[in-house]
């Protein structure tokens, strides 16, 4: 698991507000509208959204009356009549009455008052708040229960409303925050495109808190995460209903400092890779990265203990534990150069700090073929298992006093 770095986050933000504001108000207006005829208001024909606001009304009515409506075309050429007929209906479903109208409709308005204040807060908060926003939205207007959640699905639904949904789709391709998804640091998520246009690669977006139970959070941009398709797939995530409790949205954070691979070896030879968790028993993170039961569970045994923490859903043991012949490469290359290149140390001792850290960190890119900061382990693939076993070799199996500059680096002192 590897954090989301997003620079100029600010800007990010508001030209993601820039991009899907218009197309998300109009469904939210469409509803609203709806929402209003069906509690018997007028109906004005000339409204810029009147024509989506039909198709709206017509699938509350589908889904919720029990009246039985032949024929939609009919529906929809004679809306005012039809609306009129039916909440006059005595009969018009017991169903129906389950949808909260009135809260609703106060409830869209609030999002969209103030030049749609709310709404954008909505759409760009941290990931840490997403949960808790979405809750207090609900709470506060009393919209609970399914019914409601199916409505509220008509203003707020990814699959849906291909205006909004290509807007967000386009925001995430062409920013392109991480290379290799983030869940995995294993397969690569950057989007390319041919020079005429056609999708060359590219990556899935995943809702961490998923679109069926948070319909509210399925435009927000950072419950909306660049993975791949085996990690955001039925094998891994899936349907998997994520919590902040158990589970932990990349955007806030990463496990870089909390687990490490290790390799095994027999002499120079690496055997197997084991998987350390560093994280304290007990704390918030372990359990993001395990579950309840703090335990590697990365099999489905029938007890949903493979649903709970990061490292168990994405199977990250798994993913990593035949990297036996990388883990080997990065052994040899470090060997070769501390064993052999003894004018390095030299050159390097002769530095100032800075440039030492530097040229170390160069070496490192070119010669691990990654980068040695954690905060870009997203721009290539295995960053954090290699940065694992370089410094499994610095800090175990070769603590060498003349590689204390080494040490330091990993340690953040240099
Ligand atoms: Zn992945």
């Amino acid at each position: 698991m590897i954090k989301i770095e997003i620079e100029n986050i600010e800007d990010k933000k508001d030209e993601y507000i820039s991009k899907i504001i218009d197309p998300v108000k109009s469904r939210i207006s469409a509803l609203i509208l709806s929402i209003d005829h069906l509690l018997g208001n007028s109906v004005d024909v000339n409204h810029v959204d009147f024509n989506a606001c039909r198709t709206v009304t017509k699938l509350i009515c589908k889904e919720f009356s029990s009246l039985k409506i032949n024929d939609y075309k009919t529906f929809l050429n004679d809306y005012e009549n039809t609306v009129k007929q039916i909440i006059s209906d005595p009969n018009f479903g017991n169903d129906f009455r389950n949808i909260k109208l009135k809260d609703l409709l106060l409830f869209l308005n609030y999002l969209m008052e103030n030049d749609a204040f709310e709404l954008k807060e909505l759409l760009v908060c941290n990931a840490s708040e997403l949960k808790t926003k979405n809750d207090d939205f609900l709470s506060d207007y009393n919209i609970d229960g399914n019914e409601n959640k199916k409505v509220l699905k008509l203003a707020f639904n990814y699959e849906k409303y291909d205006n909004v949904t290509k807007e967000i789709k386009d925001f995430f391709r062409s920013n392109n925050f991480i290379d290799y998804c983030p869940y995995c640091n294993y397969t690569k998520v950057r989007f390319i495109k041919t020079d005429g246009g056609r999708t060359a690669s590219t990556h899935q977006l995943d809702h961490f808190f998923d679109k069926a139970s948070f319909p509210l959070l399925c435009y927000s941009f950072f419950n909306l995460i660049p993975s791949d398709s085996t990690c955001n797939g039925s094998s891994n995530k899936g349907k998997i209903e994520f919590t902040d409790e158990f589970h932990l949205n990349p955007y806030t954070g990463g496990f870089c400092e909390f687990m490490a691979f290790k390799p095994n070896l027999v002499g120079t030879k690496v055997e197997n890779i084991e998987l350390e968790i560093l994280a304290p028993l007990g704390s918030l993170i372990r359990k993001q990265m395990l579950g309840s039961t703090e335990q590697l569970n990365e099999d489905n045994k029938g007890d949903k203990e493979h649903e709970q923490g990061n490292i168990n859903v994405f199977t990250l043991f798994s993913k990593y534990k035949e990297e036996i012949e990388v883990a080997q490469n990065v052994l040899d290359t470090i060997y070769r150069a501390d064993s052999g290149l003894k004018p390095l140390k030299k050159f390097l001792n002769l530095m100032p700090e800075i440039n030492k850290k530097e040229t170390y960190k160069s070496w490192y890119k070119d010669s691990i073929n990654t980068y040695f900061d954690d905060k870009f382990f997203g721009k290539e693939g295995k960053s954090k298992f290699k940065r694992d076993i370089h410094d499994y070799y610095y800090l175990t199996l070769n603590n060498k006093r003349r590689n204390k500059y080494v040490r330091d680096l990993i340690k953040g002192e240099l």
